[in-house]
Parts: structure tokens; C-alpha cells; sequence
């Protein structure tokens, strides 16, 4: 092999969409000459894109999803119900039960799951915060919406032992997802289903 192939910016931006989720080599190849044949513009319109939404996107400081404003919009959105806070993994999460339309309540992103396998601990998730939020008193129910994978469901079953002292009601949205697959694709009937069918938990 010769020539453009062992070009060495040609391997750097495979590279780069090699790092991207679900992007194997061949994919990461195809993708690099894609941007090689649009035009100078897109090509720089889409790189200022990600290095904007980079610059600009913040956590939100009370429920810690990804934010162009502090608080967010629907910490801000004096018309939500504030009683209530549904626990996900991922500011994706959030995006997808909007996508939905039927909940109205406050949100809170863990920002991961437990998963030792992984080395991820209850310390480096938004736990603490969770408890304090709840600590507050004025929330009264917590909708565990994490995945319905293990490490989903360990986290569930953790959050649960621990929001018990504080006498909150504490519901786990119904499988309507299927076992090991995410919120992120579950269309938006079936998260509003299993929203709407959620059970009280430790009983
Ligand atoms: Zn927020």
C-alpha cells in the first residue's frame, strides 16, 4: 500500500472517528473520506459545531443534566411539579421522557450507574446531590428511571435502601423496556407506558 492511504492526516482523522461510540475501523475510513468530499464550509461548520456545544454546554448545578443555561430549562420552568423527580442515568434520558410529553415533574442525572465491574462507584455518580435535593423536603416521590440493565438495576435497588429514611414515596418505572436494552432508544409510547405504569419500591 501506497500513496493517500498512509497519508498521515488521512490516519489522524480515522483516528478521530475511530474514538466515536459504535464506529469501527471501516466506518471510521468511510466517514473520513466523506468529509474529504463536502465542501470546505460543512466541513468547518461541523467542526466550530462540536467545539461550540463543547465550549457552551454546562451541567446544571441542582439536577446535573447537560445545559446551555444554569439551572436548566426544566429546573427553571416554574409550571413543572416539584414534588416529584425522576432519576436517570443521562442528560439523554431527560431527552428522551420530554420526548414523551407526559411527565411533568423535576429531573436528576446520576451521570452513570454502579457498575464494579467498571469501577464505577456510588461516589462517583450524582448520589450525594440526590440525597441533599431530597433532604430539602419538598420532594415527595422519586421515579427511579434508571436503565433496566444490571447496572441499572443495582443502582435502583442502592438508591432505593438509601432514600428510605426519608420517608419519600419511591417508584420504579414498569418494564415496559426491554430487559439489558436503555432508555435512549425506547420510542416515546412506551417510556410514557412505563412511566405511567411505575411501582412503589422495597415493599
Ligand atoms: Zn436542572
Amino acid at each position: 500500500m501506497s500513496g493517500m492511504f498512509h497519508a498521515p492526516v488521512m490516519q489522524e482523522l480515522m483516528e478521530q472517528f475511530g474514538k466515536l461510540p459504535g464506529i469501527g475501523p471501516k466506518t471510521a475510513q468511510r466517514l473520513a473520506f466523506y468529509v474529504l468530499s463536502l465542501p470546505k464550509n460543512d466541513v468547518r461548520a461541523f467542526a466550530d459545531a462540536m467545539v461550540k456545544a463543547k465550549d457552551t454546554m454546562t451541567y446544571c448545578p441542582i439536577c446535573f443534566s447537560l445545559t446551555d443555561v444554569t439551572p436548566c430549562q426544566v429546573c427553571r420552568d416554574e409550571s413543572r411539579q416539584r414534588q416529584v423527580v425522576c432519576v436517570v442515568e443521562e442528560t439523554t434520558d431527560v431527552f428522551s421522557i420530554e420526548r414523551a410529553r407526559d411527565y411533568r415533574g423535576l429531573y436528576h442525572v446520576l451521570q452513570g450507574s454502579i457498575s464494579p465491574m467498571e469501577g464505577r462507584q456510588p461516589e462517583d455518580l450524582r448520589i450525594k446531590e440526590l440525597m441533599a435535593r431530597v433532604a430539602e423536603g419538598e420532594i415527595k416521590e422519586v421515579i427511579i428511571a434508571t436503565n433496566p440493565d444490571v447496572e441499572g438495576e443495582t443502582t435502583a435497588l442502592y438508591l432505593a435502601k438509601l432514600l428510605k429514611p426519608f420517608g419519600v414515596k419511591v417508584t420504579r418505572i414498569a418494564h415496559g423496556i426491554p430487559v439489558g436494552s436503555n432508555l435512549e432508544h425506547a420510542d416515546a409510547a412506551t417510556l410514557a407506558q412505563a412511566l405511567e405504569g411505575r411501582r412503589e419500591m422495597g415493599e
